[in-house]
């Protein structure tokens, strides 16, 4: 192939499985309609007959935009009202204590692309889970840093605290510092929810390593899908665990509007930084300004316009907290449904708390998706599992998915 990209730029692709399995899906459904085909593939909240949910709140604020809040160029780092209510909504009464800083990103995955390039070092590596969404390796690729993982998971399904601390000291062995992302409620792929004790560990852990040593840790808490994994303030109270972090220690948060108020495309978050140290938040919002600048130039004015509206507006805000409620009734139903037949079959999943989707790890997962296929059952092959979500699969359709698993492995001779 005669090439004409950069060497480091040759050879990358995007065309990930999970959007090309959701384009077969949709495709066959179109040919033979929709209640004919299971797809579980793309992380979007679907209804019972297969639409794309968009809370009506979310559909009120965005028609009652005036021109100069869907056109005009916003300010770089957000407008300042988007600011101070993605915060409330973030943190809602657990902020940690500390400096904080806020800026505007498109959606979740800017705070992902952008810790990564602001806070490790070029060729560095960056520590995630072994279960991770796949996108993650791309941000820190394309950030010039290298990947890194450790079992999410012990033995006994509970957060590996063991793994995590054997790697953060590893890295910091021959690293100055470590970056962390950790995707720790309704982990997508797995809907693991981490224990406030977990998290509590986690901080603890870094705290000790890098103690009177020069060595400085970041950790990224990633919590897109935050809002399905209980009520708001239950689903919060992890975030006082950094409370008065010392100041070689940064916490940021991915926060994301495209799960939470439905709105995936219109490209709205923030990333918010806390610090115990003033210059580290000034120095934060600096080097956002100045990536986000020279990469995506500003964020989409309307997206964050529709969360001020909605905070704006008691009853708006209210009506969409009821309507998510009952999203979050929804994918428990539908995930029972799939983890009682698992169980009834012997067929392992990975610990599921909360969240759009459940994996069950297995090996020659691409094999298996392949062949669920020609079932018109659309499936997302992992590295170690498949993953199904359950946000978009209705529990009449989720009734006997795990029983085809059972049977396509058996016809595969695959054993767990
Ligand atoms: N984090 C995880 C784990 C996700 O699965 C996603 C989206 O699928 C995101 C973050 C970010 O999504 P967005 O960029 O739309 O906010």
């Amino acid at each position: 192939m005669y090439s004409m990209a950069a060497s480091h730029a040759r050879g990358k692709r995007a065309d990930d499985n999970i959007f090309a399995a959701n384009g077969r899906a949709i495709a066959l459904a179109e040919r033979i309609g929709k209640e004919n085909v299971i797809n579980g593939t793309v992380g979007s909240l679907l209804d019972d007959e297969g639409n794309l949910v968009v809370y009506k709140g979310v559909q009120e604020a965005y028609k009652n935009l005036l021109p100069k809040e869907f056109a005009a160029y916003a300010p770089i780092s957000g407008y300042e009202k988007f600011k101070k209510y993605a915060l409330e909504q973030c943190f809602g009464k657990y902020l940690p204590s500390g400096y904080v800083g806020v800026c505007a990103i498109p959606g979740g995955s800017g705070a992902l692309r952008q810790v990564a390039y602001n806070y490790a070092e070029f060729g560095d590596e960056v520590l995630i889970t072994d279960w991770h969404w796949t996108a993650y390796d791309g941000f820190i690729k394309v950030a010039g840093c290298k990947v890194r993982t450790f079992s999410l998971l012990n033995e006994e399904g509970a957060f590996n605290e063991h793994d995590f601390e054997k790697h953060v000291y590893e890295m910091l062995e021959k690293q100055d510092r470590i970056v962390i992302i950790l995707n720790g409620i309704a982990n997508n792929p797995t809907g693991y929810s981490m224990t406030y004790k977990e998290w509590e560990k986690v901080i603890n852990i870094l705290k000790k390593a890098t103690s009177g040593n020069g060595k400085r840790a970041i950790i990224e808490a990633d919590v897109a899908y935050m809002d399905y994994a209980g009520s708001f303030d239950e689903t919060r109270k992890f975030f006082k665990v950094f409370d008065k972090l010392p100041k070689n220690i940064l916490f940021i948060c991915a926060y994301s509007l495209s799960k939470s108020f439905t709105m995936y495309g219109q490209r709205a978050g923030a990333m918010i930084a806390v610090s115990s140290e003033k210059s580290v938040i000034d120095e934060f919002m600096a080097a956002l300004q100045f990536s986000s600048r020279a990469t995506w130039s500003n964020c989409n004015s309307s997206g964050m316009n529709i969360l001020v509206h909605i905070c704006e507006n008691k009853k708006l805000l209210e009506s969409i907290e009821e309507e998510r409620k009952i999203y979050v009734a929804k994918l428990n139903e539908r995930a029972k449904v799939f983890t009682k037949e698992a169980d009834s079959l012997g067929l392992k999943y990975v610990p599921y708390v909360a969240g759009f989707f459940i994996t069950v790890p297995v090996e020659r997962s691409a094999e298996i998706c392949q062949t669920l296929e020609k079932e018109n059952i659309f499936l997302v092959p992992m590295k170690n599992g498949v993953r199904l979500a359950v946000c978009s699969i209705s529990k009449t359709k989720m009734k006997g998915l795990a029983t085809k698993l059972v049977d396509t492995m058996r016809l595969l001779g695959i054993k767990q």
